[in-house]
């Protein structure tokens, strides 16, 4: 979940949502309360900070540890190097949905900033790696390559490497192609060409988990159609063109040869057009 507070932060630059800006300030009031009372754990290219109190000495150093190994994991499976600054992670039962921000805005060096409930840290139902993806990989341009991709990575990292996945919305990736084929059957194809074709669609909560789902199943046929070098490539593009650039084949094609990869008839595919 990031394209959101991309939005976010321009809307705050812009001065023109007081939604948007209450969101913000949530997660700026979260900082100044977390780094008043932090209990901090440095690893090599993270750093955690906890609410003192919402996790054990133990639970923290194991988390530290699963998040460091998690980031680590995740440049090795992409290739992309760790960033100079270290990632910092903000723990606290007050933060609701997890979120990052790949260039935190009000920090000196801008580094990632990723939010997630300590709760879920304790319960080891937190969508860490999906989280860590967008921090060590950045924009990729699209919102629905952005969260795709970092569904795609984090299940495949913790299937490869260890770690667990959690899910954001989309199971992982063993089982996320059955929930794409249950979305297109009850007529969300159509909704996936339109949200493919946009840098950043307007979701309603109800679509959310939708887009997910088909974003998740879509990034993962391109990353093991295409490779997964190819794919980051395309990534880290940060053009919502890059896919047709780089791969030579447009976007309604590739959407076409996915879903009949997925079982998909292609009178189907042109009535989701
Ligand atoms: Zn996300």
């Amino acid at each position: 979940m990031k394209r959101h507070l991309r939005l976010l932060i321009a809307a705050i630059v812009v001065l023109s949502a007081s939604v948007a800006m209450a969101d913000f300030g949530d997660d700026s009031r979260t900082v100044n309360e977390v780094d008043r009372n932090a209990v901090i754990r440095v690893r090599e290219t993270i750093e955690v900070r906890s609410l003192d109190g919402s996790l054990t000495p133990a639970q923290l150093d194991d988390f530290a540890d699963l998040a460091q190994k998690g980031a680590s994991d995740i440049a090795r499976f992409t290739g992309v190097p760790p960033r100079r600054q270290r990632i910092v992670i903000y723990l606290s039962p007050r933060i609701d949905i997890s979120h990052t921000y790949p260039h935190y805005p009000g920090s000196p060096h801008h580094e990632a900033r990723v939010f997630i409930d300590s709760e879920r840290v304790e319960r080891h139902t937190a969508p860490y790696l999906h989280e860590l993806v967008h921090a060590v990989v950045g924009e990729g341009g699209a919102m629905w390559l952005e969260e795709g991709f970092a569904s795609w990575v984090a299940s495949s990292v913790a299937t490869t490497y260890g770690g667990y996945y959690a899910p954001v919305l989309s199971e992982g990736n063993d089982r996320v192609d059955m929930q794409a084929r249950a979305a297109i059957e009850r007529g969300r194809a159509a909704d996936s060409a339109a949200w493919f074709d946009s840098d950043s669609p307007n979701l309603s909560p109800r679509d959310r988990r939708s887009f997910y789902i088909l974003s998740h199943s879509f990034t993962k046929y391109l990353g093991t159609t295409l490779g997964t070098s190819q794919l980051v490539r395309i990534h880290r593009a940060r053009n919502v063109q890059a896919l047709k650039l780089i791969s030579g084949i447009s976007l309604d094609e590739w959407r076409t040869r996915w879903m009949s990869s997925l079982g998909e008839s292609s009178g189907r595919v042109a009535a989701g057009r």
